[in-house]
């Protein structure tokens, strides 16, 4: 019988005759149960998609602490409105504004991050076996969710310009054809978790139309946007159309995903549900952090930190790139053009989850590409997370993983020249 951490013997299958049908929707996700592992100090992790917050200066986190309990204080510790504070919603106008969304304060509900926005969006809009569209690979987060719906999950193909508009259209009416509902597309435009790939603005503008024509609404999840390294990605999605588009946002890459403040852009007929949904589930999103985020955003050059965030992910991504180069010139890699990740693909044959044990065993971690498929895919390919450790570090880390990869090849090579 399974122990627990405090060393008591736990029957963890008690409760399981009382369970909901769906929470055997809900496993350990292979980016969660290596946490553990990771946290030991000699590992490098290329796993979690975790922000540098040592980038961040504390300093200004700290005087607007000490200005929010100065003239905030009893707001800050008191329940808040289930949709949000009004100022800070105004803020995350001029936020969205970067990503060329115009949207009004009415529209906005603030979340516990936007994980929790995506939650309430798929509780809102899914009952079991409908579908919801994704990239291939998808945000290991969303899959998750979509799972715990109970939700038909398809994957659609996806090139480094982001999901194809072709293989969109094929899906959507082949699966509409065998009579399942579709009801939703999740999307991550720019710099994509896990594969760090930007949807063109041809394709944009191309997939709108297409989710339009079919009554599909579009759930664009933009975490990553303005940490772009050269050049601005296109506008989003939601600037094109302020009515088929749920835009999700976030403070966690920015700023700080301890504070756990995200929003959500609805359609105004879809606003209003949302809102309910959030009161339901929350009462209210946590005053304290709102009030610290709007306070930060008054006091600070919080654009200059984002500067600041945009050229430290580039250099580790350089980093990234240089030692794949270096160490592992075999294996194809996307170039990101901003956010955290890069996308490794392995020949076939080689399995990344076998050979994450092999992996820590040199001291480096990473995250298995089957995390990102609701279907089983991804057994050749690796999600680099570059964002967390020193660009030296990740230089350490890729040849570490460089001694596991070349090994399975020449592996391989034996083998296959055997045939
Ligand atoms: N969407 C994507 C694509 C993400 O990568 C993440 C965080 N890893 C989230 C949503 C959730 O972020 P938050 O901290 O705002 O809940």
């Amino acid at each position: 019988m399974p122990q627990t951490r405090s060393g008591s013997v736990t029957n963890f299958d008690a409760w399981k005759h009382a369970y909901a049908s769906r929470a055997a929707n809900l496993s350990v996700s292979e980016v969660r149960a290596l946490f553990a592992v990771v946290s030991r100090p000699e590992v490098v992790s290329l796993a979690g998609g975790m922000p540098d917050v040592s980038a961040l200066d504390s300093d200004l986190i700290e005087k607007a602490f000490l200005s929010m309990m100065a003239s905030k204080k009893n707001y800050a510790l008191q329940y808040g409105g289930g949709q949000g504070d009004l100022r800070l919603r105004e803020q995350i106008q001029e936020i969205m504004a970067l990503d060329g969304v115009h949207g009004s304060v009415e529209d906005i509900t603030i979340t516990t991050g936007s994980q929790h926005g995506l939650e309430l969006v798929a509780d809102l809009f899914l009952d079991a076996g409908d579908v919801v569209l994704v990239e291939a690979p998808s945000y290991v987060g969303a899959v998750g969710i979509f799972r715990h719906k109970e939700a038909h999950i398809e994957h659609v193909f996806t090139d480094e310009q982001g999901i194809s508009p072709e293989a969109l259209v094929e899906a959507a009416d082949r699966l509409r054809a065998e009579g399942k509902k579709i009801k939703l597309l999740y999307v991550v435009p720019n710099f994509a978790n896990p594969s760090g790939v930007t949807l063109s603005a041809e394709r944009r503008a191309r997939v709108l139309e297409i989710c339009k024509e079919r009554g599909i609404l579009i759930v664009e999840d933009n975490p990553y946007g303005l940490l772009y390294f050269d050049q601005k990605p296109p506008a989003a999605i939601a600037s094109l159309d302020s009515e088929n588009v749920v835009y999700l946002g976030s403070f966690s890459k920015i700023l700080s995903p301890g504070l756990r403040v995200g929003y959500v852009l609805a359609p105004p007929a879809i606003r209003e549900k949302l809102v309910l949904a959030n009161e339901s589930a929350i009462l209210s999103p946590a005053s304290f952090a709102q009030m610290l985020v709007s306070e930060y955003l008054s006091i600070s050059d919080w654009q200059g930190q984002i500067e600041t965030f945009r050229q430290l992910y580039k250099t580790k991504r350089d980093a990234a790139l240089e030692a794949l180069t270096q160490y592992l010139p075999r294996i194809e890699t996307t170039v990101p053009a901003g956010g955290f990740f890069l996308w490794l693909t392995l020949p076939e044959g080689l399995n990344s989850k076998e050979m994450l044990p092999l992996a820590v065993n040199e001291l480096v971690a990473y995250t298995p590409g089957t995390a990102f498929y609701g279907d089983g895919r991804g057994a050749n390919n690796i999600r680099v997370c570059f964002s967390h450790p020193s660009a030296e570090n990740v230089k350490v880390g890729i040849k570490r993983l460089s001694n596991v990869v070349n090994l399975q090849l020449d592996l391989l090579d034996t083998f296959s020249s055997k045939d």
